[in-house]
């Protein structure tokens, strides 16, 4: 990418997008071109096709998505596969006809099966079923690597997709019943600081095994693999560590100052029982995430507080 580059941020105003964003304009790239969902729907085939003719986009961060935790992706599970397969073909066929250099397809490592040996390898997507809470979401991203993959073997294309663990940090979804663990957690013990409740309940058994990225270093490792790595398959981005959802809810009451209980609610799902991501091969390519948990959650947390009235 040269600093003047036609770069289109998919997504921008979600967590990912948003990071990918500030790095870009903070590095001084110059022709970053966005669009709002409202703007621009992705899911609509004819108006992506316009959308592309138009601004003839060379690089593509493909960081748009319908997310949210293990309670709305077992919700809307429709709305989670047909959204996201729309998004993924509508934008990747859109790059091949119109000529992108270059795309970046963002994913989750939610895509491989639940039962794979632990830590996950790239080579272990396929060999097995997927976690049936978020299953609908995770084939639509399997599709995304495929195509990116097929469109690189039939066409030539520079399609890539990188997988992330579990994002956390500024520009989150603090919603209670459609965020993740993470930004929920904080969320609640805040408030029950500010209350003074007794307790915060934390869903299922805190058992589940989880790793945390914190999302400036995913666009660290976005524009890493955007310059310098042209390869099939996906890519795991993490930090290789994990820890289980009840050391997790210890780590953010610490960092906000909560000092109440913890309550396990056992009729809310666990989800899967763990998915630490082997990031050898990212390592080998000469990448690694450098924000530890500690200080991503104090930033989390400063951001939040920050922001709370539009982060609602
Ligand atoms: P997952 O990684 O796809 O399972 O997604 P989540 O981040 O939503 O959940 C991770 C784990 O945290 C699951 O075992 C949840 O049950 C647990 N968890 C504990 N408290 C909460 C909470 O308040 N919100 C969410 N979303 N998950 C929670």
């Amino acid at each position: 990418m040269e600093k003047t580059s036609r770069i289109y941020v998919a997504g921008h105003r979600g967590l990912v997008g948003g990071a990918i964003l500030r790095r870009l304009q903070a590095e001084g790239y110059t022709g970053l071109i966005t669009r709002t969902s409202r703007e621009l729907d992705l899911r609509d085939q004819a108006a992506v096709r316009a959308f592309f003719a138009q601004e003839r986009p060379e690089f593509v961060f493909l960081a748009a998505a319908k997310v949210g935790g293990i309670l709305a992706n077992s919700t809307y599970p429709a709305q989670f596969l047909y959204d996201n397969l729309m998004i993924a073909a509508n934008v990747i066929h859109a790059s091949h006809e119109h000529g992108v250099r270059k795309l970046l397809n963002l994913g989750s490592s939610c895509i491989y099966p639940r039962l794979a040996p632990q830590p996950l390898r790239e080579e272990y997507l396929l060999t097995g079923p997927l976690e049936e809470t978020n299953r609908a979401y995770a084939v639509a991203k399997i599709a995304a690597i495929e195509l990116c993959d097929h469109y690189r073997a039939q066409y030539g294309s520079d399609f890539i997709s990188a997988m992330p663990t579990n994002l956390y940090g500024p520009g989150d979804n603090f919603d209670l019943q459609g965020s993740h663990v993470l930004p929920a957690l904080l969320r609640k013990m805040i408030e029950a600081k500010e209350a003074h409740a007794p307790q915060v309940e934390v869903w299922g058994s805190g058992t589940p095994l989880r790793e945390f990225l914190y999302v400036d270093d995913l666009a660290d490792a976005s524009l890493f693999l955007m310059e310098r790595v042209s390869e099939a398959g996906p890519i795991n981005v993490g930090t290789g560590q994990d820890l289980s959802i009840r050391d997790l809810a210890q780590v953010i009451a610490d960092a906000v100052g909560y000092t109440g209980a913890l309550v396990f609610d056992a009729s809310k799902p666990d989800g899967t029982p763990r998915k630490l991501m082997d990031v050898s091969r990212l390592r080998a390519l000469g990448w690694e995430a450098s924000t530890s948990l500690h200080d991503g959650v104090a930033r989390t947390l400063a951001w939040y507080l920050a922001h709370r009235a539009e982060a609602l």
